[in-house]
């Protein structure tokens, strides 16, 4: 491939001073996924910091094969929790990830899929118009035809990736709208505002449902403002820096006039985002200051309700102990520090048991849409998940965020094995309202 530039361009290069943190220990090496798979020191932590600094220094071409290795980088941020420096790859992989996509040229058909990707996965109102095509692309049997020939990993094993992630379609998720104020039950503790997400409306809006039925009970009067889109998470994280920023003056906008407490978001990657619109509207001298004020408000729903305390009875959501394995998401981990939270939730239902698999922090290759992007790296990663979650015995899988449901539930199917996976905040809302589960 034709290289365009051998250098970062002056917009936001990654930052010398955050490069030179690193002391190049490898303490990262063994918690990075990528490096776990791909198994060459350019595809970890340290060697990318390494790269990123010899392109700095004019050592290292910025083309198509230290691009690559960037690529190859799931965003997990597992390498920020490892280390023992401080050193902030999150901002230098954020500020690598926009050079690569303004300098460096695509192929023809990783142009048309990023095209696809980013021209509607972030567009809620454009994928719900596609939802009846995949009901019936589902349900006259074309989806397991396909896939029985094969034809769509020889054609591009990216489009087949992305055919096996796509969930049972619901066609009565068409319709997903909300008033824009729901009352809190009982007396009233806080208003809340609530971010719906894209792929959680659509494919997961069980999860906004009890996500507000949770609130309202425990006397959060929930606001959703009709105007509200993406959270500019998928487009953040592949380095669409403008389409981002876009995104994320409309949510700011969006809450404005709310007068709400706090935002409330039950996805991991999307609360993650919200959490760091100072950041990608740094160059915004409006709306930086907005970003800050805004993020400042967002939190995780499990770390809400742990803040401010349940005021609900829990019932058992089965007649018998159900044990239960709670899968961290990494931009809740990681990006979030949230760990305690969601696991002290669950363990207030009463007779649920939790299990700890290994290599819990390590991320289950779904990482926004690096699945569809990367998915041979996703796949080992999805079926090592797995493995470790099946090994627990666990009767159930509890998963915060909906890219990993969707990526261990594809990985589960593909071994021919399957339990059932729930948000925490689905649990809770069957203790709250006393609702069995089997
Ligand atoms: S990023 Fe941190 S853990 Fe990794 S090599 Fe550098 S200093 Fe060590
Ligand atoms: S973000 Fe994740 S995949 Fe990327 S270098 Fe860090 S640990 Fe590795």
């Amino acid at each position: 491939m034709q290289t365009i530039n051998q250098s970062f361009d002056q917009t936001n290069p990654p930052s010398q001073e955050l490069i030179d943190a690193c002391v190049h220990c490898g303490f990262c090496l063994s918690t990075c996924p990528s490096y776990r798979v791909i198994g060459k020191e350019m595809d970890s932590p340290r060697g990318r910091i390494y790269t990123m600094n010899a392109i700095n220094q004019g050592e290292a071409s910025f083309d198509a094969i230290t691009s690559q290795h960037f690529d190859s980088c799931l965003g997990c941020l597992a390498c920020v929790s490892t280390c023992p420096s401080g050193v902030r790859y999150d901002q230098l992989i954020a500020a690598t990830r926009p050079q690569v996509e303004r300098n460096q040229p695509r192929s023809l058909s990783e142009r048309f899929l990023r095209t696809l990707i980013f021209n509607l996965f972030p567009y809620p109102n454009r994928l719900r118009l596609l939802l009846p095509f995949f009901w019936l692309y589902q349900n006259v049997g074309l989806q397991s035809l396909i896939q029985k020939i094969g034809i769509l990993k020889t054609l591009s094993p990216n489009l087949a990736a992305m055919d096996s992630l796509l969930p049972a379609v619901d066609l009565n998720h068409l319709n997903d709208s909300y008033p824009a104020i729901i009352a809190a039950q009982g007396e009233k503790r806080y208003r809340v505002g609530m971010v719906l997400g894209c792929v959680q409306r659509l494919f997961f809006s069980s999860v906004n449902e009890a996500t507000i039925r949770v609130l309202t009970a425990n006397g959060c009067e929930v606001v959703i403002p009709p105007s509200q889109g993406c959270c500019a998470a998928l487009p953040a994280h592949q380095g669409q820096e403008k389409q981002a920023q876009t995104m994320a003056r409309q949510m700011i906008d969006s809450f404005a006039q709310t007068g709400v407490d706090y935002i409330i978001i039950n996805a991991a990657g999307c609360g993650h985002t919200l959490k760091e619109y100072e950041h990608i509207l740094e160059s915004d001298p409006v709306y930086k200051e907005k970003g800050r004020e805004f993020s400042a408000q967002v939190r995780d729903i499990q770390e809400f309700l742990c803040a401010v305390g349940l005021t609900t009875e829990l019932s058992p959501i089965t007649d018998h102990q159900l044990t239960i394995v709670y899968q961290d998401a990494c931009h809740l981990l990681h990006g979030q520090k949230i760990s305690l939270q969601p696991r002290q939730l669950l363990e207030k239902i009463p007779g649920i048991v939790l299990k700890e698999p290994l290599d819990a922090a390590l991320c289950c290759g779904s990482a926004g849409v690096y699945n569809m992007l990367q998915p041979e790296t996703a796949q080992e990663l999805g079926q090592q998940k797995v493995d470790n979650l099946l090994k627990t015995g666990a009767q159930l899988i509890a998963s915060s965020n909906p890219g990993c449901s969707l990526q261990i539930v594809k990985s589960m199917r593909s071994k021919g094995q399957q339990i059932p996976l729930k948000h925490p905040i689905e649990l809770l809302d069957y203790a709250i309202r006393g609702v069995k589960i089997d």
